[in-house]
């Protein structure tokens, strides 16, 4: 079973995630276990602070370390083997090859999500891989780790239903996006389907589908 784990301010961002479709199948079927550690719970003192203002001046607060140490500890000592993640802007961009590898792979992954404008950078001596979404910058980094979380789970033996739709999904070969798709009716407002996809001729379907696959930028 596949252990994931998050760190973040805001844990109960991800309730909604976990309890639906594919994220709870896979959970129901014992594919993945997930567990959230709220990074407050291992602030310092009586207020619990998580943050404080950059050495050398600026604008925004930091991550502290001490509090990100002890909750990546905690999640070592249920998954010691486990990888840990930083989601920043800085990171590799995250790309379906490596989703599909995480899935394969035996180990578990701890997801740390920043906050404010950043984290203390000696948390990355504690970082196996640094990951990005994109070339944008998110108030957190929880979105970005649903969103990687999601991308490796629906690829877990045995959650996606129809086992053969993720390998002809947008990006499994590398570089190219999934061709148009309908379903019933035939015709809907004056747009038809086009007629080789009616013909039951599946030569000539699976000929239009790999001419109108588009290519991937990168
Ligand atoms: N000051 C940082 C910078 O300029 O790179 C941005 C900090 S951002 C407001 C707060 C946190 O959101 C980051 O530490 C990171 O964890 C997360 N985050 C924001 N954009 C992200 C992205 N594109 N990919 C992954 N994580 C992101």
């Amino acid at each position: 079973m596949k252990k994931i784990q998050v760190i973040s301010l805001f844990p109960e961002m991800f309730d909604g995630v976990f309890r639906t479709s594919m994220m709870w199948k896979a959970q129901k079927e014992g594919a993945v276990e997930f567990r959230c550690h709220n990074l407050r719970d291992y602030g310092i003192g009586p207020r619990q602070q998580v943050d404080d203002t950059p050495y050398g001046g600026g604008d925004g607060m930091l991550l502290k370390p001490e509090p990100l140490f002890a909750a990546v500890e905690a999640a070592k000592e249920y998954d010691p083997t486990a990888k840990v993640v930083l989601m920043t802007p800085r990171g590799a961009r995250w790309k379906q090859a490596t989703a599909q590898a995480w899935s394969e792979s035996e180990v578990g992954y701890i997801f740390i999500c920043g906050r404010y404008e950043g984290y203390d950078e000696r948390i990355v001596s504690l970082v196996n891989e640094q990951v990005s979404v994109g070339d944008y910058v998110l108030t957190g980094g929880e979105l970005p780790a649903m969103t990687i979380i999601d991308s490796i789970v629906r690829l877990l033996p045995g959650v996606l239903g129809g086992e053969a739709s993720a390998e002809i999904e947008s990006f499994s070969d590398g570089e190219t996006l999934e061709f148009p798709q309908y379903t019933k009716p035939a015709e809907f407002r004056g747009m038809k389907v086009p007629d080789v996809l009616l013909s039951g001729h599946h030569a000539q379907i699976q000929k239009w589908r790999q001419e109108h696959s588009l290519k991937a930028d990168s």
